[in-house]
């Protein structure tokens, strides 16, 4: 019999990365292969993402590629999963018949069964509201050895105006401490040295969670200091803390945590107290600029980065302009920048003044060259440092590429293979990424 294939393509943040993850898993245990060829490939799955601007359009015009090779290969099954898939639901099936299984956020340990099912019953769909299994817990085909995504919450109860992730993800669930424990343990034992703790507000880890026979939950800085104690891991790091609940337990539980890396993603999203008020963000610019310092204290070298939305409904050039002045005062080492765009199914799709596009665009430019001028800045200030750096592979520069600890993107030339810990001399800097060349002297930090 010929190998069943697969084609996986996925879209948006690392939460679909880490389901990918899982559903590259479920698939290979159940015999199928990978491919890059959608016309061999019996199973083609998009895993989705909503946030995007124009996601469905990109989906259904991935899905109409599709169409003729489904019609001459009437055996082919495509899936779509992920936030589209659990957003638009049956639409997905009328707007593309074509499609055989439609499988939401929470339902990823079903996708065999419903493939299964649509062999002989037609499409199907699963838009579960209720996470009952943690992809985490499902089976793994990772693309790299050395480092491991680890899913430790799902879901948010914040409401910020401009997100999906509440209507598309669900209110937050947190996945027991053992569990993430004993899935730590295990990549540890084979062989993964770094793990990204995922979340889509990781820093409120726990305050769903109960402990039989204890009055006290397990919180985000229990789960960080015991993630540090697992034997064979190297580096640990985490994504997305909301600054509203980034507490000085956490700074203590980072500070004292040797494997927590020294970086931090820290989402501003505006520098305007009344923008920040109108998107519901729960902290205002100096209360944000407070709990920086407090971590930069507490944090030597910590490196930060942030996500910064340009053109929120209603945004004024005075509220653009202290959005530029906090950034100048932030000194941020990168800044993720967005023209905001109404994403359907948001509440501030539907507010009135939204900024019109050229202004967004000009806006967003002047963002962009201060951030790129404090980011070569910051990255200026490593050259002359020695800086361990774990190699990820091979880079743009045709040499190797690696990540510091404070997650700063190294290229180098040397012979090392991706998970190699290799000490690293700095010698140039860009915006984004410095050069570097092998180390005489070992890094500071190991
Ligand atoms: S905290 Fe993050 S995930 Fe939750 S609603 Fe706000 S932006 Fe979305």
């Amino acid at each position: 019999m010929s190998e069943r294939r697969y084609l996986l393509r996925t879209f948006g943040c690392q939460m679909n990365e880490h389901d990918s993850e899982r559903i590259a898993g479920l698939l290979t245990s159940d015999g199928y292969v990978a491919t890059e060829e959608a016309a061999e490939a019996s199973v083609v799955v998009f895993n989705t993402c909503a946030i995007r601007e124009n996601a469905d359009n990109r989906l259904y015009g991935n899905l109409g590629h599709l169409r003729p090779l489904k019609q001459a290969n009437p055996r082919m099954r495509i899936v779509v999963a992920g936030c589209l898939a659990q957003k638009d639901g049956g639409l997905i099936q009328e707007k593309a018949p074509w499609v055989d299984v439609v499988v939401g956020t929470h339902a990823l340990p079903g996708l065999l069964e419903l493939l299964h099912r649509a062999e002989t019953k037609g499409p199907q769909m699963d838009l579960s509201e209720v996470t009952e299994v943690f992809p985490s817990a499902l089976p793994a085909l990772r693309e790299v050895r050395h480092h491991a995504w680890v899913s430790i919450a799902v879901g948010c109860d914040n409401q910020c105006t401009f997100c999906i992730v509440p209507l598309v993800r669900g209110p937050q669930l947190s996945r027991p401490i053992g569990d993430v424990l004993a899935e730590v343990q295990g990549l540890a034992r084979n062989g993964v040295v770094e793990v990204t703790l995922l979340g889509q507000n990781v820093n409120t880890y726990g305050r769903d969670l109960t402990v039989p026979d204890s009055p006290r939950r397990p919180m985000f800085a229990d789960l960080l200091r015991a993630v540090n104690r697992v034997e064979g891991l190297r580096r640990i790091r985490f994504t997305s803390p909301h600054p509203h609940e980034f507490t000085p337990d956490v700074i203590d539980a980072m500070a004292g945590s040797d494997k927590v890396c020294e970086h931090i993603h820290f989402p501003l999203q505006s520098g305007s107290d009344r923008v920040l008020k109108v998107m519901q963000r729960s902290y205002r610019r100096e209360r944000y600029l407070a709990w920086l310092d407090a971590i930069r204290a507490a944090i030597r070298g910590i490196a930060v980065s942030t996500d910064i939305i340009v053109g929120f409904p209603g945004e004024t050039e005075e509220d653009f302009l202290d959005t530029l002045e906090l950034v100048g005062r932030a000194g941020f080492d990168q800044a993720y920048t967005f023209q905001y765009s109404p994403r359907p199914g948001t509440r501030a799709a539907t507010m009135d003044d939204q900024i019109p596009k050229e202004v967004v665009q000009e806006r967003f430019d002047r963002l962009v060259a201060l951030q790129e001028s404090i980011s070569l800045e910051r990255m200026r200030e490593q050259v002359g440092t020695t800086a361990e750096v774990l190699v990820e592979g091979i880079g743009r520069k045709g040499g190797l590429q690696g990540r510091t600890r404070t997650n700063r993107v190294v290229h180098f030339e040397g012979d090392h293979v991706p998970g190699d810990f290799v000490d690293v001399a700095i010698v140039g800097a860009h915006p984004h990424h410095l050069d570097g060349e092998p180390a005489r002297e070992p890094a500071a930090v190991s």
